[in-house]
């Protein structure tokens, strides 16, 4: 038997992945606070609900796509008189939010969530607009084993890998530890090729070497950020994401948030967060974040 699922946040990611549950044959109650994104859902086939309470009375599934987590705390917990999901929900429903947030605030959600005697998981995702239409997301899911095993098939509609990487929270720390790899990495790459370009070395010959050598990244061999070696990569179609530099800054400073609250003595992780902060404050927002590297050529000089 299917889950009957509340969808709520219907925006660029969660539009699609609704639609998806929806022709795999789930019933789905879909609810967005911006009329648009209701009436976008609505054309794609995907059921909308009066409003999230309506959304979430019958469900068995509460499934968030929000853009941060107070978004999330604030919807669950209910604010300005508005009756929260957790207060709405019937006993028991499984919580799973696929909302990129911080680490501290996917276990509060979680301990909010148990505490009214409902199921959680957090499951955020990678892979993109493209991906969520697709059905092709990565899933980093955190929870109980038996949570996991039972948000599985779900998640397996939206997504072609799902990844159960421990309790609580657990999925959260997985995605920003990975962006935080990809931040610094893209951001070594692109001063690499900068470099090269001012001692006269190819974009080719330096992707020839360092893509079969110990340079070897995703950054470089899948996103190159230079045009030419990779066919595919976002440098070739003048940036148009791809990973949008908003969602890289966003990433990053949740990390840092992370690596504060933690004590981790990281000082590559605050630097990129900084250099995406000012990539992200202008043009860059909108561009693929391997676009870092027209930055770094700019303020180098001629
Ligand atoms: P978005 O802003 O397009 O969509 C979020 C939607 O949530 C909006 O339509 C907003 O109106 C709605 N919303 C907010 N509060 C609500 C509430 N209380 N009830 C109902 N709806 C509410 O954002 P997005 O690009 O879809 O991203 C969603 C999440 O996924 C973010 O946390 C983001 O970091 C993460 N993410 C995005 C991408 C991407 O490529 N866009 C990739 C991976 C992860």
């Amino acid at each position: 038997d299917k889950y009957t699922v509340a969808f709520l946040g219907l925006g660029h990611m969660g539009g699609p992945m609704a639609v998806n549950l929806v022709k795999a044959g789930y019933a789905v109650a879909g609810f967005d606070v911006v009329p648009a994104a209701l009436d976008a859902a609505t054309a794609s086939g995907v059921p909308v609900a009066a409003g999230a309470v309506e959304a979430v009375s019958g469900a068995d599934v509460v499934l968030t796509m929000f853009p941060s987590g107070r978004h999330v705390l604030d919807a669950y917990r209910g604010r300005e008189g508005q009756p929260g999901l957790l207060a709405a929900a019937k006993p028991g429903t499984m919580f799973l939010d696929c909302s990129t947030i911080n680490v501290d605030e996917a276990r509060e959600a979680a301990s909010l969530a148990i505490d009214a005697g409902h199921r959680s998981v957090d499951a955020p995702v990678s892979g993109g607009v493209v991906g969520a239409e697709a059905g092709t997301l990565t899933f980093m899911v955190g929870g109980d084993a038996a949570d996991f095993e039972a948000v599985r098939p779900l998640l397996d509609i939206m997504g072609k890998r799902v990844v159960h990487c421990g309790a609580h929270g657990a999925g959260q720390a997985a995605k920003i530890c990975n962006n935080l790899i990809l931040g610094v990495s893209m951001i070594a790459v692109s001063e690499a090729f900068v470099l090269g370009e001012k001692l006269g070395l190819s974009h080719q010959a330096l992707f020839d070497v360092a893509s079969a050598a110990s340079g070897q990244c995703w950054a470089l061999t899948t996103n190159c950020p230079v045009p030419g070696p990779v066919p595919t990569s976002p440098a070739n179609r003048g940036y148009q994401p791809g990973f949008a530099g908003a969602l890289m800054a966003k990433d990053l400073s949740l990390a840092v948030n992370a690596l504060n609250s933690t004590g981790v003595a990281a000082r590559m992780g605050p630097l990129a967060a900084e250099i995406y902060g000012t990539f992200a404050a202008g043009e860059g927002a909108g561009r693929d974040f391997s676009g870092i590297i027209t930055d770094i050529r700019d303020m180098s000089g001629r």
